[in-house]
Parts: structure tokens; C-alpha cells; sequence
């Protein structure tokens, strides 16, 4: 329900400010997002080196940010060859001390958009992930994954395991019978800049159509640009324009997309 004035508070619920994009106006980023009645953003890790700097470095914490801050620790495929089984041992660790603000593990998944990856970083990919399925089941956390080429691959591992508290299909482009196995596990999906294009059709059936609860917004900055930005950097402030594009494709209001999909990742971050 509104709150008596019409501010929105929108959560990006997956956003790479901790990259070196970011590093010479991270704070402006973060008060345009203030400016854009974004409330909460998730960062999300992509390799070992980051995640004890997303712990430690004040600068990214909420008592320097207008604009509340939390973190996921996880090893993202893409950066295949920076990680090693024994990262899974050291995030076990780091887990059990339950650090502040980490509310998920992340950024994970599998990404076999190459067709010329071979078997062994297959494996390697498969491996990683699966270790990170089951410290999320160990740790009781969500997930966030990523996922290319690889959806019947990650439902497969999400069924063995079965984590509990579920998480967040990021960036979903996936088929409708693939959505609704994630939507039965208790995953959420994250839709972004990619629904404001209107060539990606399916997607945005989907963003219109799915139960709201299952909806969470993203930016995947400085990533994804959305449609009309194309060759900028992503910021976190275009969530607004994602959160408008779905409250158009739903015909529904702004503000009833903002209050759901934040109520969402609050309840899934427990915040
Ligand atoms: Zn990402």
C-alpha cells in the first residue's frame, strides 16, 4: 500500500557498482538513483577478489550511499578461469560468519552461449555451481544466477538440491515452460533493460503475464543497456524506466509495480 505521499522506492535488484566503471563518480550514480526513487540496491559479486572489498569498503555502505545497499558473494561464469574449487571452501567460511548486508550468493550460474566451450570448462562451470547450490541450501540463502544456453542444465542442479529459500533468475529470456519451472521451485525472475525493446517479444509476454509476486526489476549496470541508451554505461537509475516499462506492459500503475516487485526482494533479501 502507498505510504500516505506518492514517492516510489524501487529496488535494482542487480547491479555491478562495484566495478571499475563506477570508480570515478560512484557516489553521483548512487544520488541520480536517490534522484529516481531508487531505495535498494543488490550488489552482486562476480569473482573472489570482490568480495572483501563488498564486505569492507565503506564507501559502498549504506551510512556513505543515499541509497541502502546489500551484496551477494558468488563466482559468476563468465570469469571461468579466475576461480578454483577451493573459493567454494573460502565463501563457506565467510558465509559462517554471517556478514552484514550479504543477503544472497551470487552472482552464479552456467553461460554456454559459445558453442566452441569446451567439455572442460563445462565441467568446471557445472562443478562451481553446483558447490554454490549447496552452500546456498547449507547457509539457507538465496541464489542469484545467471543463465545463457543453460536453463534445462541449472533446473536440473536446482532440482537435486532443492535450496529453501530459492532466489533470483537474473535477466530472464527464457522459454514460458521454463519460467513456470523456476516460478515452481520459488525462484523469482528478473527482468531489466531487456523488456523496453520491443523485438524481444516473448520476454516481454512473459514481464506481462506472470504472477507479479514472481517479478523482481534489475539493471544489470553497467550492463544491458536499455532501449534508446544503447552504447552507454547501465546506471541503476534507469530501474524507474524498466519499472515503467512493465507497469505499460501490465497496464497497471507505476507505483503498484514499485510497491510489489520492492516488496519482493525484501522479502526474499530479509530486509
Ligand atoms: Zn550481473
Amino acid at each position: 500500500m502507498a505510504k500516505g505521499n506518492d514517492s516510489l522506492s524501487l529496488f535494482d535488484s542487480h547491479c555491478h557498482l562495484n566495478f571499475s566503471d563506477f570508480d570515478n563518480d560512484r557516489l553521483q550514480v548512487l544520488g541520480q538513483a536517490k534522484k529516481a526513487e531508487v531505495s535498494h540496491i543488490c550488489i552482486p559479486a562476480t569473482q573472489q577478489v570482490e568480495w572483501l572489498a563488498l564486505i569492507n569498503e565503506p564507501e559502498l555502505l549504506s551510512q556513505v550511499s543515499p541509497v541502502s545497499i546489500v551484496t551477494a558473494l558468488g563466482l559468476h561464469p563468465w570469469f571461468i578461469c579466475e576461480h578454483n574449487l577451493e573459493h567454494l571452501n573460502v565463501l563457506d567460511k565467510l558465509l559462517q560468519q554471517r556478514p552484514a548486508g550479504v543477503v544472497a550468493i551470487g552472482e552464479t550460474g552456467l553461460d554456454f552461449f559459445d558453442r566452441d566451450i569446451t567439455l572442460q570448462t563445462k565441467a568446471k562451470q557445472l562443478a562451481l555451481f553446483t558447490g554454490q547450490v549447496e552452500l546456498a541450501y547449507l547457509h539457507q540463502m538465496p541464489l542469484i544466477i545467471h543463465g545463457r544456453k543453460s536453463h534445462d542444465d541449472i533446473l536440473k542442479v536446482l532440482r537435486r538440491f532443492k535450496p529453501e529459500r530459492a532466489g533470483i533468475i537474473h535477466g530472464f529470456s527464457g522459454s514460458e515452460q521454463q519460467a513456470n519451472e523456476y516460478l515452481n521451485l520459488g525462484f523469482k525472475l528478473g527482468f531489466g533493460g531487456g523488456i523496453t525493446y520491443p523485438r524481444a517479444r516473448k520476454t516481454r509476454h512473459l514481464a506481462a503475464t506472470l504472477p507479479i509476486h514472481s517479478i523482481v526489476l534489475e539493471t544489470d549496470a553497467p550492463d544491458m543497456p536499455l532501449n534508446g541508451y544503447q552504447g552507454q554505461r547501465n546506471e541503476p537509475a534507469r530501474v524507474k524506466l524498466v519499472a515503467e516499462c512493465l507497469a505499460e506492459l501490465r497496464g497497471v500503475s507505476l507505483m503498484e509495480v514499485a510497491e510489489a516487485t520492492s516488496h519482493n526482494c525484501r522479502t526474499l533479501f530479509r530486509i
